[in-house]
C-alpha cells in the first residue's frame, strides 16, 4: 500500500480506502461490514468514509460500533464524515437540520462524533454546495470545528473549482483554515471534474481529493454486461433506479465491453483494471472502494499491484476506447 498525502498537507493517506455509502447499515450486515473493516485495515487502509446521511445515521453507528470494539490506535487510521443533507436528508429534514449554516454544521458534528465513537473527525467534508449560505460561514464553521479540536481537515464533496477557490480565497483573506480536498466522483466513466475542472487548482491550492464510484456502482465490473442481468446487486435494487439510469447506458456498456477485452489480455479483472487506471492519476490522493462481499474487496486490493501493468502503451488503448475511437492495430 501506498501512503499518499492528501493534497498539500502532510497528511498520509492509504492509496486504497473504504466507503460505506448503500452498504453499511443497510445493503450488508454489520457482521459482513466489520469483516470488510478489519479486511482492509489488515491490507493497510487506512481511510474509512461515512456522512451523515449515510442509511440515515445508521452507517456512522454501525463504523462506529466496529472501531470502538476493534481496539485499534486511534491515531492509526482516518475517518470523516460529512455534513449538508441533513440525517434525513434534504426533503425529510427539518430547514435547521440541513445544510451548511453554522448552526448544522456544528450539531451535524457533534451527532457524528457520537455516532462514530470518536472524539474528533480526521476529514470533514461539506457533502454538497449550499447555494443559501454564503462560503464564509461555512468556512468560519469548518475553521472554527478546527480550532476546537472537534475536526482536523475539512473539505468539499462535489464543489465546483470556483466554489473551491471563493473558499480559499475568503480562508486567506482572514487567515483562515480553507479546505485541504476535494471528494469528487472519478472513475474511466465519469472524469471531467479530475482531469479538467480541476486542473489549474491542484496547482494553485494544492489540491487532495478522495475519490468516490471507481467502478461507477460496479458498471464498471462488467457485470451488467452479461445477458441476464444480475439481482442481488446495488443497481438491481428498485430504489436506485435514477442510479441505474445515470450509470447504465448504451455506450457505457459498449465500453466496457472492451475494457473487459482489455482486461483479460492484461490477465487482470476488469475492476482491477478499472481501479489501478485511478491510481495512476497522481491528483487522485486516494481510491475509495466499496463492497458488499469481502470477496469483492479482496480481489480490488490486486489493483495496488496491477498499476505495473498499466504501461503508457496500454493507458493509450484505454484512452481510444474511452473515447470511441478505433483501437491500435495489433501489427
Ligand atoms: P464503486 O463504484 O466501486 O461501487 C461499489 C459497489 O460495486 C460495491 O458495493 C459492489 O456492489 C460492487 N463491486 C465492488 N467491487 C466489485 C467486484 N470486484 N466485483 C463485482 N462487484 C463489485 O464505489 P462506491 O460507489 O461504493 O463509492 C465508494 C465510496 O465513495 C462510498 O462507499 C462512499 O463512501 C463514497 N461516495 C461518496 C459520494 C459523495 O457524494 N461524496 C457519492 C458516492 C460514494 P454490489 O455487490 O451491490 O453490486
Amino acid at each position: 500500500m501506498e501512503y499518499r498525502n492528501l493534497g498539500k498537507s502532510g497528511l498520509k493517506i492509504s492509496e486504497l480506502s473504504l466507503g460505506s455509502w448503500l452498504t453499511f447499515g443497510k445493503q450488508i450486515g454489520d457482521n459482513i461490514a466489520k469483516e470488510l473493516m478489519y479486511l482492509a485495515y489488515d491490507n493497510g487502509v487506512n481511510f474509512f468514509d461515512n456522512a451523515e446521511i449515510y442509511a440515515n445515521g445508521a452507517s456512522e453507528k454501525v463504523m462506529g460500533e466496529i472501531l470502538k470494539q476493534s481496539g485499534w490506535s486511534r491515531d492509526s487510521y482516518i475517518v470523516s464524515s460529512k455534513v449538508f443533507f441533513g440525517v434525513n436528508g434534504l426533503k425529510d429534514s427539518k430547514p435547521t437540520q440541513k445544510g451548511l449554516n453554522r448552526k448544522h454544521i456544528v450539531e451535524a458534528c457533534h451527532q457524528a462524533l457520537k455516532r462514530l465513537n470518536v472524539e474528533y473527525l480526521d476529514l470533514y467534508f461539506c457533502h454538497r454546495p449550499d447555494k443559501s449560505t454564503p462560503i464564509e460561514e461555512t468556512v468560519w464553521s469548518m475553521h472554527n470545528l478546527i480550532t476546537q479540536g472537534k475536526i482536523l481537515y475539512w473539505g468539499t464533496s462535489e464543489w465546483s473549482a470556483q466554489e473551491i477557490m471563493e473558499a480559499h480565497m475568503i480562508a486567506r483573506q482572514n487567515n483562515l483554515i480553507g479546505p485541504t480536498m476535494e471528494q469528487p466522483q472519478y472513475n474511466m466513466l465519469h472524469r471531467n471534474k479530475v482531469e479538467v475542472e480541476f486542473d489549474q487548482i491542484y496547482k494553485t491550492v494544492g489540491l487532495g481529493t478522495t475519490i468516490w464510484s471507481p467502478l461507477a456502482s460496479g458498471v464498471l465490473t462488467g457485470k451488467y454486461n452479461s445477458a441476464q442481468d444480475p439481482n442481488d446487486t446495488r443497481l438491481s435494487l428498485q430504489e436506485l433506479e435514477w442510479l441505474r439510469e445515470k450509470n447504465i447506458t448504451e455506450e457505457n456498456l459498449k465500453r466496457v465491453e472492451k475494457l473487459g477485452k482489455l482486461a483479460e489480455e492484461l490477465d487482470l479483472s476488469l475492476p482491477v483494471l478499472a481501479i489501478a487506471w485511478c491510481l495512476k492519476n497522481q491528483h487522485v490522493s486516494t481510491v475509495m472502494l466499496g463492497a458488499s462481499k469481502l470477496s469483492q474487496l479482496s480481489e480490488n486490493f490486486k489493483a495496488i499491484a496491477a498499476k505495473d501493468k498499466l504501461t503508457n502503451d496500454v493507458l493509450e488503448q484505454i484512452e481510444l476506447i474511452l473515447n470511441n475511437k478505433p483501437e491500435k492495430p495489433t501489427y
